[in-house]
């Protein structure tokens, strides 16, 4: 098994094996379909990318009898084609950040999603893949934020711009940040954000001023924002894309704890629902367990 397959375990049972199952060695029938359509659904696949594997796999059986092996084929490919259109309707093919240029990368995400892990990966990733990072501890509503975040620096061997003062402004934090990275010439700058729920519109506020600093002090930088979700939290996490993608101009989705998680289906859903890309997968607690995203791997993983 691939550290992915191992790290997908507990999806890969249910959503799997259960196929699996379904398939058997007889040809596709409607009636199997009906199943599969059940198993999707309790995998978390969501409504919409359910429909639009099932209705494939229809319009295809109407054309020709499709033996197990073929059928399996052919569900492999329509969940790549839910998970690759985001991308594709991105224009986006990086994983990583451009080169030579300077990238700024918000990491936003409710609390506990596992935002500041993702983030301390991503420092890891980018070093590991050769580019220079520096990290803003810009969550400073949390007190144990920032502390979190700086030994997640030293771990990925990544500098931290943070100032020790409790609810210290994000904006001034992104600020000096963007200073040193220039200065630096700094690859990429990952910024760690405020996750409360409670006051959600403070939150979208604080995300706006700093979007704006950005905008006056790096109008040339290459921007994204990257939602973490994570995945144990099924559909839930679904509903927080949607009402993050209103205001927070997204520009791709991060999943997180696949490993801990049989909802590993909820990709799916993510990707039809909010057309949002999905950039990185996390399927750990370790520093290398993050991920680019990578469609073909990821259904392969899971239906191997
Ligand atoms: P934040 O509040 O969103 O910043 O969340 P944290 O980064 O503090 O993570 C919350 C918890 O989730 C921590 O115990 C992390 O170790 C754990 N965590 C984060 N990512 C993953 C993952 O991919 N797999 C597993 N199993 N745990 C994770």
């Amino acid at each position: 098994l691939s550290r992915l397959q191992q790290g997908l375990e507990k999806t890969r049972k249910g959503f799997v094996t259960d196929l699996l199952d379904k398939f058997g060695d007889d040809p596709l029938t409607p009636e199997t379909l009906d199943e599969l359509e059940t198993l999707l659904l309790r995998s978390d696949v969501g409504v919409d990318a359910t429909d639009q594997i099932i209705n494939a796999l229809r319009k295809r059986l109407n054309e020709e009898v499709l033996d197990s092996k073929e059928g399996l084929r052919f569900l492999k490919e329509q969940l790549c084609k839910i998970v690759d259109q985001p991308i594709k309707n991105s224009g986006k093919t990086l994983l990583m950040p451009s080169e030579n240029s300077l990238n700024i990368w918000l990491i936003v995400g409710v609390n506990g999603v596992g935002k500041t892990t993702t983030l301390g990966k991503l420092a890891n990733l980018a070093l590991r893949s050769g580019f220079s990072a520096l990290i803003a501890a810009a969550d400073t509503f949390r007190a144990a934020a920032v502390e979190q975040v700086k030994v997640w620096g030293e771990r990925s061997g990544v500098s931290v711009v943070a100032n020790e003062t409790p609810n210290a402004d994000p904006a001034a934090i992104v600020f000096d940040a963007i200073g040193a990275a220039k200065s630096k010439k700094i690859e990429l700058l990952l910024v760690d954000t405020a996750g409360r729920l409670q006051t959600k519109n403070n939150l979208m506020e604080e995300l706006t001023k700093v979007r704006k600093i950005i905008d006056r002090l790096a109008p040339e930088a290459n921007v994204e924002s990257l939602l973490v979700l994570d995945a144990t939290q099924g559909q839930n996490g679904l509903s927080q894309a949607m009402s993050f993608a209103k205001s927070a101009n997204l520009t791709g989705v991060v999943i997180t704890k696949l490993d801990g998680s049989a909802r590993g289906g909820v990709a799916f859903a993510v990707s039809s629902q909010t057309n949002l890309p999905i950039r990185f997968i996390g399927a750990g607690e370790g520093i290398r367990d993050l991920r680019p995203f990578n469609s073909f791997e990821f259904v392969e993983a899971l239906l191997a």
